[in-house]
């Protein structure tokens, strides 16, 4: 079922042959609530706990695509979630950093990791919008909720040559990317419009 899947996110245009090597190998039934278990080969959102969602494998495959992962960088995450998208960093082996802001999503995913043998750098509970200025610079960055405005902070942690990928939109998002180019100057591309559950800003 997951070759299937990756056979269709090729079909919509997923060309990076590690990215789908993740969509084969993890088992993305696992981090959905068992009741939505028998559909987690569809290339669908699908609800978890806390009104959240586990982003759909498209949207996952395509924002991966474009931070441009290499072993041994490091990577921030923003909406930890199922942790599904985490655990897609963690295949290409990235050193992952990632934050969640809803409680019991954070204690849950947390412990499925432990359990599951993942094992990212930080699992933090707060806000995505400070990022991690202690663990800064990152060579990536990648937002999986949708953001109103790009948050300064994270512009600020990206090293030189590094990549922010963010859905901005309050509605419909477009999916961004953002390269540093020196200090101060930054390139942006933006691709096409997908729906994000909102980034919010810390209400804890
Ligand atoms: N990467 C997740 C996607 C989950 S949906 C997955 O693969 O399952 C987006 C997540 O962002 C939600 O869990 C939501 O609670 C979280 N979120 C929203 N605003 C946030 C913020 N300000 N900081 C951190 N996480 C946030």
């Amino acid at each position: 079922m997951r070759n299937k899947l990756a056979e269709v996110l090729v079909g919509k245009g997923i060309a990076d042959t590690k990215v789908l090597g993740a969509i084969k190998t993890i088992p993305r039934h696992l981090f959905m609530d068992s009741s939505f278990e028998g559909h987690a080969y569809q290339d669908k959102a699908f609800p978890i706990a806390a009104d959240q969602t586990i982003s759909q494998p498209y949207t996952v495959a395509f924002q991966t695509q474009l931070l441009q992962v290499r072993p041994g960088h490091k990577v921030l995450e923003i909406g930890t979630g199922s942790g599904y998208q985490t655990a897609v960093l963690l295949h290409l082996k990235a050193k992952v950093y990632t934050i969640e802001r809803q409680q019991e999503l954070f204690k849950k995913t947390k412990l499925f990791f432990g359990k599951m043998g993942y094992r990212p750098k930080k699992t933090v509970f707060g806000d995505g919008y400070k990022g991690l200025p202690a663990d800064a610079p990152f060579d990536s960055i990648i937002v999986t909720a949708g953001a109103p405005e790009v948050p300064k902070a994270l512009m600020a942690q990206l090293k030189v040559g590094g990549r922010l990928v963010i859905p901005v939109g309050v509605n419909e998002q477009v999916m961004t990317l953002y390269i540093r180019k020196s200090e101060k100057e930054f390139e942006k591309k933006e691709f096409g419009s997908f729906r994000f559950v909102p980034l919010l800003e810390n209400k804890n």
